[in-house]
């Protein structure tokens, strides 16, 4: 009865320094987690010992016995991940080095940005003794994207909050929310107080696309700050009057707006999605999200946690093209690597939720 981390992970590496058999995937040291978009727990290494299930900011490992029918796939994930040849993955990665632990009497950072990226920053910096650090936010609340970014249906991955200090009466941090830089304070004057600066802001504003018509269309990140109820966009509103909608790009944002769109609305008040989206939603007339991606499922962004999110629910039904289908056959060789073990079990998930 082996642990297993499920969809919910967000690859926060908590769990790993507790394992007292290393069999938590891939690590920090190794090159496989720059891209990992979760860990796995090794099935046949694990003394189901269940030291790091309360590490877990999210709450995502259980013991298989303890797994819903929907999260089983999971442990079928980990056997595959374990299976490979994860050799590539294994080798040592460019994020092997630890923080200095010397004390640092008297350096003082500033962390541009409360939301994950600047979360962790600070998190580390905090094990530095002596360290100061002041995080400068722009909105009047921290936690960024983990508030404003990940969908509301998804209310575990946001218990990732709880490992970020910016709430703790850390007096070794000082959080100043609504100071914008660039507007409020200039890099030349956070220079002037600290030794170095971490600008954790993220990506700002949007990327049209250049294309006829591509000022027609609506920014994904504007949507999904709206219904999340970011006070940026509580004005905004989005035509849904039309039956379809095209979303462009299939990465885990793109299934996240199209599922949004076309979940049953009594089960989005079930979520914290903010009240004006709940009824614009409710009003709406799309019945149908076309998702176009440059190339075939094998290509494709999308997580498999996101595309499991969309196995048996009974109110979105997902159509694929056979074409796009048929394009997976022509990448077969690299499909079976065994080095990509992940890769296949994501098509395969892809062709059951297919149908
Ligand atoms: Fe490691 Fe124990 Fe967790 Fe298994 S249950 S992964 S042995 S910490």
């Amino acid at each position: 009865m082996p642990y297993v981390i499920t969809g919910g992970c967000c690859a926060d590496a908590s769990c790993i320094d507790v394992c007292p058999v290393d069999c938590i995937h891939p690590t920090p040291s190794e090159r496989g987690f720059l891209d990992a978009d979760m860990l796995f727990i090794d099935p046949d290494s694990c003394i189901e010992c269940g030291a790091c299930r309360p590490e877990c900011p999210v709450d995502a490992i259980s013991p298989d016995h303890e797994l819903s029918p929907g999260l089983l796939p999971y442990l079928s994930l980990a056997r595959a991940h374990f299976s490979g040849d994860r050799t590539a993955d294994a080798a040592a990665g460019p994020v092997a080095a630890d923080l200095p632990s010397t004390v640092r009497p008297g350096l003082r950072v500033a962390v541009v940005g409360a939301g994950a990226a600047g979360g962790y920053a600070a998190r580390e910096l905090l094990k530095i003794p002596g360290v100061q650090i002041d995080v400068y936010e722009r909105n009047l609340t921290p936690h960024g994207l983990v508030r404003f970014g990940i969908a509301p249906d998804h209310p575990q991955t946001k218990l990732v909050e709880a490992v970020f200090p910016f709430t703790t009466g850390n007096p070794n941090l000082r959080l100043h929310l609504g100071v914008e830089v660039g507007r409020h304070i200039t890099h030349a004057e956070l220079m002037s107080f600290h030794h170095a600066v971490i600008y954790a802001a993220g990506a700002d504003g949007e990327n049209r696309l250049q294309i006829p018509g591509g000022d027609l269309a609506e920014c994904a990140g504007e949507f999904v700050a709206w219904y999340n109820g970011d006070p940026r966009v509580a004005d905004r509103s989005f035509d849904l009057t039309h039956e379809r909608v095209i979303v462009i790009g299939n990465g885990n944002v793109a299934l996240d707006v199209a599922r949004i769109l076309t979940s049953d609305v009594d089960r989005l008040a079930r979520t914290d999605i903010a009240d004006q989206a709940l009824a614009a939603l409710g009003r709406s007339n799309v019945r149908e999200v076309v998702v176009v991606g440059r190339r075939g499922v094998a290509d494709a962004a999308y997580s498999y946690s996101e595309m499991l999110a969309l196995q048996d629910r009974d109110d979105i039904e997902v159509v694929f093209d056979a074409s796009d289908l048929a394009r997976d056959d022509e990448q077969r060789t690299a499909i079976d690597a065994p080095s990509a073990p992940l890769l296949k079990e994501k098509v395969a998930l892809t062709r059951r939720v297919a149908g």
